[in-house]
């Protein structure tokens, strides 16, 4: 039932083309699966926002995106829409482990983020896991978290399981997000940043979305960014 066009080679894509789809305005026209397409009609998501508009052509084409939009602009779903599209187009299944981390700088972002991903990804067979510390008991945690799909984490607590967990493995990774990215490069999550990125495969597509642009040439370094899509939705005045 696979209806899909595939995936643009890898190395053939040239930053100023994009797809026909480019100028959608609505979730249906776009190259999506009928699984997310049916989560995102369910919550009554129709007309894509200006951010997602202008970030799902690039990011659905495995590009790595920096995105800026004010808050409330809608840019959960300009991150969650590509991780769930990359999963299923690789088929990925309960036995291939993790395969998309998000992180969120603070439990309750994690939280919210985390219930938005199960409404939009209802139809999907991947498990996703919330691991935000404090409220749970990490030892029950750790038994569970190498058998989830997608991650949604705050620094702290996914540094722990890479550290403490048995087994924890993201060698498989396909898709790193940082929402609130600018939150997250700060100084004060700086070390905990690196310990994480440290242990990420490399090959993999990388998503920044926040309120103001990230253009720190060593945060990007940091992140291994390649060739990124700089895409700041500002409004109208
Ligand atoms: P941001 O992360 O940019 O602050 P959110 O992703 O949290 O914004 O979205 C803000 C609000 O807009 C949420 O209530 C969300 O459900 C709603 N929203 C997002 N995208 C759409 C859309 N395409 N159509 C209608 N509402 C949307
Ligand atoms: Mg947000």
């Amino acid at each position: 039932p696979l209806s899909l066009p595939p995936p643009p080679p890898p190395g053939e894509q040239d930053a100023a083309s994009l797809p026909p789809y480019a100028g959608s305005t609505k979730f249906d026209q776009l190259p999506i699966s009928s699984r997310t397409k049916d989560g995102l009609r369910n919550a009554e998501y129709v007309k894509m926002t200006d951010i997602q508009r202008a970030s799902l052509p690039h990011s659905l084409c495995g590009r790595d995106v920096l995105g800026a939009a004010k808050t409330g602009s809608g840019k959960t779903l300009a991150f969650l829409i590509p991780v769930l599209e990359k999963l299923y187009r690789e088929r990925w299944g309960p036995e291939d482990g993790v395969g998309s981390i998000i992180i969120s700088p603070t439990r309750e972002l994690a939280g919210q983020l985390f219930d938005v991903l199960k409404v939009v990804g209802k139809y999907h067979g991947l498990s996703a896991g919330l691991l935000i510390g404090g409220r749970k008991d990490v030892d029950l945690e750790k038994q569970s978290v190498n058998d989830l799909n997608i991650l949604v984490c705050t620094p702290g607590r996914l540094l722990q399981h890479m550290d403490e967990t048995p087994n924890f493995d993201c060698s498989q990774l396909k898709v790193l997000v940082l929402d609130e990215a600018d939150r997250i490069l700060d100084v004060g999550f700086k070390k905990t940043l690196n310990a994480i990125i440290s242990q990420l495969p490399k090959h993999r597509q990388t998503m920044l979305f926040s309120a103001t642009q990230t253009k720190s040439v060593q945060d990007l370094a940091r992140l291994s960014l390649k060739d990124p899509e700089y895409i700041s939705v500002h409004e109208e005045s």
